[in-house]
């Protein structure tokens, strides 16, 4: 039923698109990753910066209205520049934006550089961003050095992969390197996960002002927004400005599982007017203690799962922290009285703003939980199983072999 009705919806789309140009199609590819660590300064690696920024980036751009975002990575993976390139044409990108941080020999290297393709009409589609993205930039300080174009000495061809492979699919890309990890004067411009946030709703920001993007609950409207090289660009207050509150709430509600009696998840909805949740983390000596933070990047909204006998006699309490550091935490939920009576989670959330829609799997941190289901019970019963097993085969190969007709005596 829902294969046929996502079939339906699919046929309708691509009817829809037939029509009107559809929703612009903006893929972030969060630099390296995996064995491929980029830049490395003091105590930060690009490889994470790139991916925290990109999330915050699509988390802000999702609050527009016909636009599609995707990441070319969630995770710490390995990921070839092709196979980036073709993630990007397989959404058919409007823009592939490949965002990294940068970092000179000589450690003299300062501001906000980009390299763009040399196709003249993917050069300007994407210099078009760039430059939106330069002065956003310049806005919070960071000096524009410039967009930039490198070609290969050996083939004549794009020097940079990732530029190579995108014009190979005729997609418009750009490498963004938003500041230098080894600038003095960088430096406070990615220190903190409060300073990543910015620069990934900046990034997103200088995508709407690009595509003429509308946000009602950003009270955004860029769709008459026109931009010549060498205007200045302001960046919307709420991105600067510092948030000295914390989350306004912290909303909990608990369900057995639907496929197995014997966990429960605890989903949450925590809200921040201002700068958006860091990270949640919860406590089950009533706020006393407390288990590692488990990242949100900005997102209100998740879930986690405990087993109901770990759950048993506790007093549950849920803390989401800003990025500003300041936490909120939930009521605290005996779990005496709160387990009798717990119901399943019903199929569908009806209204999406009463709690949590599905949660975003990065949210689910299971190396963090501390109270994985015990496996040790299922294994005894399946060794017992095979012990079993094994002894009544032997068994009867041995009666069978005893008592076998045998004509050669
Ligand atoms: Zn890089």
């Amino acid at each position: 039923m829902l294969i046929a009705l996502f079939m339906f919806m699919s046929l309708f789309t691509l009817s829809v698109k037939a029509a009107d140009p559809g929703p612009v199609i903006i893929v972030i590819d969060p630099g390296h990753g995996g064995d491929n660590l980029g830049a490395e300064w003091n105590n930060v690696i690009e490889k994470d910066m790139t991916l925290f920024v990109a999330k915050c980036m699509r988390h802000e751009l999702e609050k527009y209205d016909n636009v599609e975002v995707y990441l070319t990575r969630e995770n710490d993976i390995n990921l070839e520049l092709n196979e980036r390139a073709d993630i990007a044409k397989k959404y058919n990108a409007d823009i592939l934006i490949s965002l990294h941080f940068n970092m000179s020999e000589n450690h003299d290297g300062t501001g906000a550089e980009m390299w763009a393709p040399m196709d003249s009409i993917l050069n300007a589609r994407s210099s078009y961003f760039g430059n939106i993205e330069l002065s956003l930039l310049e806005n919070i300080g960071i000096q524009p050095k410039g967009i930039f174009t490198r070609e290969s000495e050996l083939t004549s061809g794009e020097y940079y992969g990732i530029l190579r492979y995108s014009t190979n699919h005729k997609i418009p890309s750009i490498i963004l390197e938003h500041c230098y990890l080894d600038s003095p004067e960088n430096e406070k411009y990615y220190a903190t996960d409060r300073d990543l946030n910015v620069l990934g709703r900046l990034d997103a920001t200088a995508v709407a002002m690009a595509y003429r993007l509308k946000s009602d609950e950003l009270g955004r409207d860029y769709t008459d927004f026109k931009y010549k090289k060498g205007d200045e660009l302001s960046l919307p207050l709420d991105i600067l400005t510092s948030d000295n509150t914390a989350p306004n709430y912290v909303e909990v509600k608990i369900y057995e599982d639907k496929d197995d009696d014997s966990l429960v998840n605890i989903n949450f909805y925590a809200y921040d007017t201002q700068s958006g949740i860091d990270y949640y983390s919860y406590s089950l000596d009533g706020g006393e203690t407390f288990y590692p933070a488990n990242y949100l990047y900005g997102c209100p909204s998740g879930r986690f799962t405990l087993p109901k006998s770990v759950l048993t006699g506790t007093n549950l309490v849920v803390r989401a922290t800003n990025f500003y550091n300041l936490s909120t935490d939930s009521d605290v939920f005996d779990m005496n009285t709160e387990l009798y009576g717990i119901q399943k989670a019903p199929e569908e959330f009806e209204d999406p703003e009463d709690l949590i829609n599905e949660i975003p799997l990065y949210v689910l941190n299971e190396e963090m939980n501390p109270y994985d289901v015990p496996a040790n019970g299922k294994y005894a019963f399946v060794l017992i199983l095979g012990l079993i097993t094994g002894i009544s085969t032997a068994l009867v190969l041995f009666v069978a072999n005893k008592y076998r007709y045998n004509p050669g005596t």
